[in-house]
């Protein structure tokens, strides 16, 4: 039998069997019986996901990243399924990885991306997948300074066209988010607010569209947090 999880089938069967031991390298888990499924745990809290990401945002920006987790032997561990701690969301400008700015590596992190964070069924399908069926402890929204995409919702205000039928989808969910203000006009010269503002917005739109996430979090099983990344520096900073 088949024990890879083969997403997005969703397939219950074919999920990864994780052991809820002690040991936070639940990846190891991979000699397991090849019937066995059981739902996805991890040993760590919410709280100790997001002090991990605070450390690991520490190295990123002194340097000092991580060198283990992505060796072969790592590759082959995570051929057998996948247990990410983190969730995240984030916006898929080039300078904002989020593994390289939390320095995580192969199997810890569950990334979507859009421009703007932007919400739309296939992001919010692909974190209620994460959320049923992996165990993450965390959803992390993460905005930027100087977004692109937020700056394109602040400059369409007015309601002229974002450039295609596809860009006006995209900024039209930013909008909403947005206090009110005058079309192109903005708080911050690199739009810190403007994107807080949204990344807040999207979290809890994520809350509002989603009943699978929404009873997760409210059961207490994952915790949402909300966090900016400032490209002048490479700091991520948290609002609770
Ligand atoms: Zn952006």
């Amino acid at each position: 039998m088949n024990t890879k999880p083969r997403f997005p089938s969703l397939s219950l069967s074919l999920l990864l069997i994780i052991s809820g031991g002690a040991s936070t390298n639940l990846h190891a888990k991979t000699n397991t019986p090849s019937a066995v499924k059981v739902a996805a745990t991890h040993p760590v809290t919410s709280a100790e996901t997001l002090n991990s990401l605070k450390m690991g945002n520490d190295r990123f920006i002194s340097g000092k990243v991580r060198t283990d987790g992505q060796s072969p032997t790592d590759i082959q561990k995570l051929a057998s399924g996948q247990a990410p701690q983190t969730i995240v969301l984030s916006c898929s400008d080039s300078r904002v990885p989020p593994e390289s700015v939390f320095d995580q590596k192969l199997g810890e992190m569950f990334t979507v991306r859009a421009a703007g964070e932007a919400l739309s069924s296939q992001a919010i399908g692909s974190i209620e997948f994460a959320v049923a069926k992996l165990g993450s402890k965390l959803i992390v929204v993460l905005g930027h300074t100087s977004c692109g995409a937020v700056k394109a919702a602040v400059d369409t205000l007015d309601g002229k066209s974002a450039g295609s039928e596809s860009l006006d989808q995209l900024v039209n969910d930013i909008k909403p988010r947005l206090r009110p203000m005058a079309p192109g006009t903005i708080r911050n010269q690199d739009l810190q607010e403007e994107s807080l503002d949204n990344a807040k917005g999207v979290a809890r739109d994520l809350m509002a569209r989603s009943k699978i996430i929404s009873t997760a979090v409210n059961a207490g099983k994952i915790k949402i947090v909300v966090a900016i990344y400032h490209l002048n520096d490479g700091k991520v900073t948290f609002e609770q």
